[in-house]
This record gives structure tokens, sequence and C-alpha cells, in this order.
């Protein structure tokens, strides 16, 4: 059955709350309320607060849905949740009930500013290592963040942490509402903070290389960036141009290695789980830390390693020769081959449809004082990487 949604915005006891009304049926939230201990300045340009409370409340919002939001918003907003709905959840249109017309989309700032949602994970911090006075906002749950990401964010020049309960209200405790929900403090703080463009943490790896699987070169057609850069915020996925080797690599050199979350088990760096696992055979193959591989001898791990292709096995095959591998690992890998220097350049043609972004050439100019970017031949080995692999 459709619902008839209605979204409140209040600002009130040092929190913004987004409030949702109107769920029904057996998939509701848990609680109608996502707070952010923030409270903004200037009250964000309206569409901003909606597409806010269109992220937060995404698993409740079904295709035949009327939706009306905390204020009156321009035409965009109407285009950019159907884009949404029917890229992931078919053909059924949702109606906002308060369009006005008369309503301009949010406009970029004039002297704005790049910010960098910072994730702790090598990639965010890759970028954060290479241009450490970029702004960075990091998002944490209700108790706040991790004693690793703290010492981390400490340090750095101009950092914005926002608590909120956004990844705990819902009915899957632990989950983001949607991957890109982890905009929303972005989306609240915009016109405070003069954003021009957010920066984001994805990797080489998971971006364009299916998770060491397959190459993707469709994911830049994902409508979220033509949806956030119609909003008025360009959503840059700026460390999709680094490989995982070559972000390690760039922190060993730099000296932040030890500011690296891994994972999120037990605060941060559990040592036992995959990623910890992939992300230490990285660093080390640099020369930075050591593994205790007999943490890693465990039934979950082997499975992963038995299924084929084995995942991130790009980024594992890099680093093999630089490390000591016990035979276990060996004999349920069999030969993960090594797909050479490639993965140690940067991919910035590949970010070339985000290149009308503001602060587009300082960014890339930037991260290539740093790394080389890749040649030709490159680009042709890591688009080939699944065959010869
Ligand atoms: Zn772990």
């Amino acid at each position: 059955m459709p619902q008839t949604l209605k979204f409140e915005y209040k600002t009130e006891e040092g929190r913004v709350s987004l409030k949702g009304y109107g769920f029904e049926g057996t998939k509701t939230p848990k609680d109608n309320e996502i707070w952010f201990d923030y409270i903004p300045k200037e009250r964000a340009h309206p569409d901003l607060i909606a597409f806010a409370c269109y992220l937060s409340f995404w698993p409740f919002i079904r295709g035949g849905d009327t939706v009306e939001f905390p204020f009156p918003v321009s035409p965009r907003i109407q285009e950019a949740v159907n884009k949404i709905h029917y890229t992931y959840r078919g053909k059924e249109h949702v109606t906002v009930l308060n369009v006005d017309p008369k309503i301009e989309p949010r406009q970029t700032p004039e002297n704005n500013t790049p910010v960098l949602l910072y994730g702790g994970g090598v990639d965010s911090l890759c970028v954060h290592t290479i241009m450490p006075e970029i702004p960075i906002i990091f998002i944490a749950g209700h108790n706040g963040p991790g004693l690793r990401i703290q010492k981390a964010i400490a340090q750095a020049p101009d950092y914005h942490i926002v608590t909120s309960n956004l990844r705990t209200s819902l009915n899957q405790p632990g989950n983001w509402p949607v991957s890109t929900a982890i905009l929303v403090p972005a989306l609240l703080s915009a016109d405070d903070r003069k954003i021009g463009v957010v920066l984001s943490g994805a990797n080489l790896d998971s971006l364009f290389m299916g998770a060491g699987t397959v190459w993707k070169s469709e994911v830049l057609k994902s409508p979220w960036f033509e949806v956030f850069e119609s909003i008025g915020l360009p959503y840059f996925p700026i460390s999709g141009a680094l490989s995982v080797h070559l972000a390690c690599r760039t922190l060993v050199e730099k000296g932040t290695a030890s500011r690296a979350v891994y994972c999120e088990i037990k605060g941060g760096n559990c040592g036992r789980c995959f990623k910890c696992m992939r992300r230490q055979m990285g660093l080390k193959a640099w020369g930075y830390g050591d593994i205790n591989w007999d943490s890693y001898n465990h039934s979950v791990i082997h499975e992963l390693l038995e299924q084929r292709p084995v995942l991130y096995r790009n980024t594992m095959g890099v680093a093999i020769p630089h490390i000591e591998v016990p035979d276990w690992f060996t004999e349920k890998t069999g030969h993960i081959p090594d797909i050479g220097s490639s993965l140690n350049k940067a991919y910035v043609q590949g970010l070339q449809p985000f290149s009308h972004y503001p602060h587009y050439d300082e960014l890339l100019s930037r991260i290539l004082t740093v790394v080389e970017p890749m040649t030709e031949k490159d680009i042709q080995i890591i688009k080939g990487f699944h065959k010869c692999l």
C-alpha cells in the first residue's frame, strides 16, 4: 500500500533532528527520529534538508508513496528522488507534495571549499595525508568515535565529528540506510561550511575493479553522482584513482600508517578478519608492521580464500612477492599472480567524468605531486586484470 509520508526538521538541545511520520506495514523504522549533534548556523538549502530526510529514511520509502518534506523544495528534488527510485526500485513514481517552482536549486557558494568524508580507512586517510588542509567530516555512531579515529582526526587542522543515530536507528543495526547516507552531515552543513564538493574515500579496487573480480567502468554511471550534482552538492569519489596498494605505500612513506583503521570490529583492527588481513598485507608490502598469520588461520578466512575468483586478489597479488605468506594461505589460494606495478600509479584518467566539478584540477594536481599517473599501458593492464589472474 502506498504511504503518505511527512518529514519534519527541528533543531533542539544541540541537535538537528529529522523526523518521519506515516510509515505503515511490516517494514517501518525502529525509531522515526534521526538526530545529528550539530545545529547549522545558517539553515541549509531546503533541497539539501529534503535530501537528508530522503537518505535517512530511504529503506522505508516505496514507489507510489507521497512525500512532504520539511520545507518547500525546488523541482530538482522531485527529479532526484525519482531518478534514484527508478534506478533501484522500479518505475513507480514518488510524488513530492511541496515542490515550489519558484525555489532555485542550491548554487555553489563563492569561495567554496572541498570537504573530505573521512571514514578512517586507508583510502580516506591517504587523501587526508596528501591534502591535510582539506576539512574533514566524520560521522560517528551515538557513542562517538572510537579511540583510534579520535587520535587520527585530532591531528587534522580542521575536522568536524558529527555524532548521530543514523546507523543504529533502523531495523538493521549497524547498517547505513543507504551507502550515500554518509553524506547527510555534509548536506546539513554545506551552507555553513561553504562546501563546493564532497570527497569520499572509495578506492580503485572497489570502484573500478569489482573488489578484484572484474573491471567495472559502469560504476561512474551510478545515478548518485548526477543526483548530488543536480541538487548543488557534487560528490567526487577522488580516491577511486588510488588502489589500496598505492594508498598503503603513501601512508607508509608519509608516516601516517599507524592512524589507519582497517575494520570496525571491536573499535577497529581486530586482527582476525579478511579486511584486516588485506590491509596488513598491503602495508607489510611496503615494510610497515607485522602480520600474525595464526590469527587469520580460521574457517571464515579459509572459506573466503576458497572462493573463486578470490576477492581482492589484485591487492593480494601485488603484495605477495614482498611478504612471507604461510603455506596454508598458498594452499587455499593457489597462485595469485602479481599484475605488476600498474596498481602503484594513479588512475586519474578514470576521474575525467568529474572534470567540471569545483577544485577538480587543483585536487588532481595535488595527487600527482605524490604519485605518478598511469600510462595507457597501465590502464590496459588494470582493465584486463581479470583475464590474466
Ligand atoms: Zn578486522
